[in-house]
């Protein structure tokens, strides 16, 4: 059974539905009895969804820095090619 302490490690995965099918049936398990999990899951989907509509505002870094996530997929390839 996962702990809550593992939830944020795993978190990404799980949102972009990466990572082992296993591990993602566990974070499923563990979100459905635990609430403080599913809350912090549900606030980091909203904020990638804020973020991703908001990418070009220097925010965006911010709020990652508070929530102590970082973004690892940041390399300039959201870029709107015709820009
Ligand atoms: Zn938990």
């Amino acid at each position: 059974m996962l702990s809550c302490r593992e939830i944020p490690d795993i978190a990404s995965d799980y949102i972009n539905r990466e990572g082992s099918r296993r591990t993602r049936m566990m974070m499923s398990l563990h979100l459905a009895q635990c609430k403080d999990c599913r809350t912090y899951v549900r606030g980091l989907k909203i904020t990638r969804s804020l973020i991703s509509e908001s990418i070009r505002e220097p925010v965006a870094d911010e709020l990652l820095q508070k929530l102590g996530l970082t973004n690892p997929d940041r390399d300039g390839s959201f870029k709107e090619p015709n820009e």
